[in-house]
């Protein structure tokens, strides 16, 4: 799975899981079109003007993906669009 074999890792995905359903099943309910249902990972990396260790290396490598992470994720949307980018 996505955590090997670390339970607890288990037990949060289940939990992410259940979520997930309900906030569909919700969605569904107010006439979402699920049929159109898309997932994207998404990350969000610090400023910029950011001078950590991670940013300044990544600016050094010219490499943007080496940035400091403030957020990483997944979205889950309905609709046409490939959702906002970063
Ligand atoms: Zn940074």
């Amino acid at each position: 799975m996505f955590f090997g074999k670390d339970p607890r890792g288990e037990a949060i995905v289940e939990m992410a899981m259940k979520q997930v359903k309900k906030m569909l099943i919700d969605m569904q309910k107010e006439g979402k079109d699920l049929t159109r249902l898309k997932l994207k990972k998404f990350q969000k990396t610090h400023y910029t003007s950011c001078a950590c260790p991670k940013c300044v290396e990544a600016k050094r490598k010219n490499n943007p993906h080496l940035r400091g992470l403030l957020e990483e994720g997944f979205k889950v949307y309905v609709g046409e669009g490939e959702g906002e980018d970063e």
